[in-house]
């Protein structure tokens, strides 16, 4: 709606090394112009290896990219091998980065707890997180979608001020349509993500609620993006294969807007 911008964030997952990374986001400053910048917030979410080299590519061509990483550590620093910081993330001038993303939360069992905290370290270092949420393909079928999302979504925002939840970023990402081609209906993005606005209404104000942006993820394509951006709680989308190729990137941003 006209109170929040639109986001259109890729997820690139584990693609691009730091030179692939550089390519492509030539690519995408090549093809869009101030009409898309105004139209929608534009994101790049490569991995850690390559932020270094986005970062050095748009401040140097002032480019209207922005871009972000795709998770941060719970922790700010010490003992913890492998961690990336919230700090350290911050020095890289990252605007956004993922937090429980699902195949964080399958993979390296991410619970709502350790959630939380990675949502509070990113505000923590003046980072927005994009908090992602959905549910599995049981949980679907037994028709828990919005009881599963809203027990997430409170797990998550523990301890985040109503001045933080205003900037947040929520991504409704269906575990089932994440990389399936299988995407969620219209009606089924907009059931949960009008669910989400209202709880955020009922623990913080409903003017917070309509500043929250609610993005749908779950193989989101230029061809079936209309679609979904029309729902009037869908502000933005989270492309993960969608978001590799710059044509294809782009033809999205434009459908979407
Ligand atoms: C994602 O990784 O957040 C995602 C939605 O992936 P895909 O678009 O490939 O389904």
């Amino acid at each position: 709606t006209a109170e929040r911008k639109p986001l259109i964030a890729g997820n690139w997952k584990l693609h691009n090394n730091h030179l692939e990374a550089i390519a492509l986001v030539q690519k995408l400053a090549f093809a869009l112009n101030d009409a898309d910048y105004d139209a929608a917030d534009i994101a790049v979410l490569p991995p850690f290896t390559a932020i270094r080299s986005v970062q050095t590519l748009v401040e140097g061509d002032k480019l209207r990219i922005a871009y972000g990483a795709q998770d941060i550590s719970q922790h700010e620093k010490g003992a913890y091998t492998g961690e990336v910081s919230g700090p350290m993330l911050a020095k890289l001038n990252c605007s956004y980065v993922l937090a429980g993303h699902s195949e964080r939360r399958e993979y390296h069992h991410e619970d709502d707890a350790i959630v939380n905290a990675k949502v509070r370290a990113a505000f923590a270092s003046g980072i927005t997180p994009i908090l992602c949420l959905g549910e599995g393909l049981d949980v679907r079928r037994e028709g828990r979608q919005v009881e599963y999302t809203l027990a997430q979504l409170e797990g998550a925002l523990k301890g985040v001020t109503e001045e933080q939840v205003r900037e947040l970023v929520i991504a409704y990402e269906p575990v089932w349509a994440i990389g399936t081609g299988e995407v969620a209906t219209p009606e089924d993005a907009q059931e949960v993500c009008a669910a989400l606005r209202g709880r955020i209404a009922g623990l913080y104000s409903a003017e917070a609620a309509g500043r929250t942006r609610i993005l749908y993820g779950g193989s989101v394509k230029s061809g079936n993006v209309a679609a979904i951006m029309a729902q009037p709680d869908v502000d933005g989308a989270l492309v993960g294969g969608a978001s590799l190729q710059a044509d294809e990137f782009v033809a999205l941003i434009r459908a979407a807007v």
